[in-house]
């Protein structure tokens, strides 16, 4: 549907009481009427409690990580099966503050998490973005062209969401210009061939820049960080 998305992107923040404190003021503030695709991502330890709260309102709840087997020796890992029964519709894959936890082998596993995630009826979004170093080298496009192919073979495009994630602009108060952002996503849609696939921008989302990239014809939405961690905040931004 053509609804715009609001990812919050809580990433290592809220305990499960303040993730419940959270909700109570943000549940109140946001408009009844909001006609916005609204979706927290907690940490995995407040998805239990959030996904019991969220029952009966409009809010989504989604996961920042996944892992692409549904069960294993993989210490330290949540699968789609564990995250499907919480209730999860999303999960966020390949974002850049994972990358560079994780180093690679990291193109494979992208592709078999955006797997996982379709085989458990969760729709991934796939982060995708460039550097300082490579947007000063003019090398968005290819660096972009590079990540979405190693990542999508095999993948249905139908249930998939891109979030343009300039790494330059992730918690920096730096956000991209919202006509190059519309121009960078514009690019990534031809690429993909899809004209209907849900493409979001995040980073340095503020009060101040939501309005303009809202207005761009091609963003279908944000992904918010700092901001999100805070209620009144992240209801100002949905409710605008
Ligand atoms: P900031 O909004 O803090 O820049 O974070 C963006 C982000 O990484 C969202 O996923």
């Amino acid at each position: 549907n053509g609804k715009k998305l609001i990812v919050a992107n809580w990433k290592m923040h809220k305990t499960q009481t303040e993730s419940l404190e959270f909700l109570n003021f943000f549940l109140n503030e946001i408009k009844k009427d909001h006609d916005r695709e609204v979706i927290l991502f907690p940490p995995f330890t407040s998805l239990g409690v959030i996904s019991k709260h969220l029952y009966g309102t409009k809010v989504r709840l989604g996961a920042q990580n996944i892992h692409w087997d549904d069960y294993g020796s993989y210490t330290g890992s949540i699968s789609g099966l564990m995250l499907g029964e919480l209730d999860v519709k999303y999960v966020i894959v390949n974002h850049y503050e994972r990358l560079r936890c994780e180093q690679n082998p990291y193109d494979k596993m992208t592709n078999l998490r955006l797997k996982a995630a379709q085989r458990h009826a969760i729709t991934p979004i796939l982060c995708v973005g460039e550097t300082q170093e490579q947007r000063n080298a003019d090398e968005t496009e290819k660096i972009i062209d590079t990540q979405l192919s190693n990542a999508l073979s095999d993948v249905d495009l139908n249930n998939l969401i891109i979030g343009y994630e300039s790494i330059w602009a992730i918690g920096t108060g730096e956000s991209c210009k919202p006509s190059e952002a519309n121009r960078i996503i514009a690019w990534i849609r031809k690429q993909l061939g899809k004209k209907d696939i849900p493409i979001i921008y995040g980073g340095s989302v503020t009060h101040s820049n939501i309005k303009g990239i809202m207005a761009q014809p091609e963003i279908n939405g944000v992904m918010v960080g700092s901001l999100s961690l805070d209620p009144t905040s992240l209801a100002r931004i949905v409710n605008f």
